[in-house]
């Protein structure tokens, strides 16, 4: 897979998503999803990558409103160059969310992170 980076000089407004990881492809770094014939596992619909649920990787991914030059656009920031805004990989992050205590419904949860950010 090719890696493109960019630096961007501009300001950011507003995060524009409260989804800040997501399960990610070991292959192509795409989302992968539960299977529908076995939940146990995650698969990637682009490379065909399998996995159990236990193994998935999370990958940060920041969609923001930012601000340069009096324009305003978006810009989605990927991957573990976040690490250091976090300070924590993102699977330790989704780990830590999803062990909180059951009574927060996983909406809410996301809402504070977002808000966190
Ligand atoms: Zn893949």
């Amino acid at each position: 897979m090719t890696v493109r980076r960019a630096l961007v000089d501009c300001a950011v407004l507003s995060l524009q998503d409260t989804c800040v990881f997501y399960p990610s492809c070991k292959g192509c770094f795409s989302r992968i999803d539960v299977e529908q014939q076995d939940t146990t596992r995650y698969r990637c619909f682009r490379c065909g990558y399998r996995c159990l649920k236990e193994q998935v990787d999370y990958r940060y991914r920041l969609s923001l409103s930012v601000t340069r030059d009096s324009r305003i656009f978006g810009v989605t920031v990927f991957g573990s160059t976040l690490n250091p805004f976090f300070g924590i990989h993102a699977s330790e992050l989704q780990k830590l969310v999803e062990n909180l205590d059951g009574s927060v419904e996983p909406s809410t949860r996301f809402a504070l992170l977002g808000k966190a950010v």
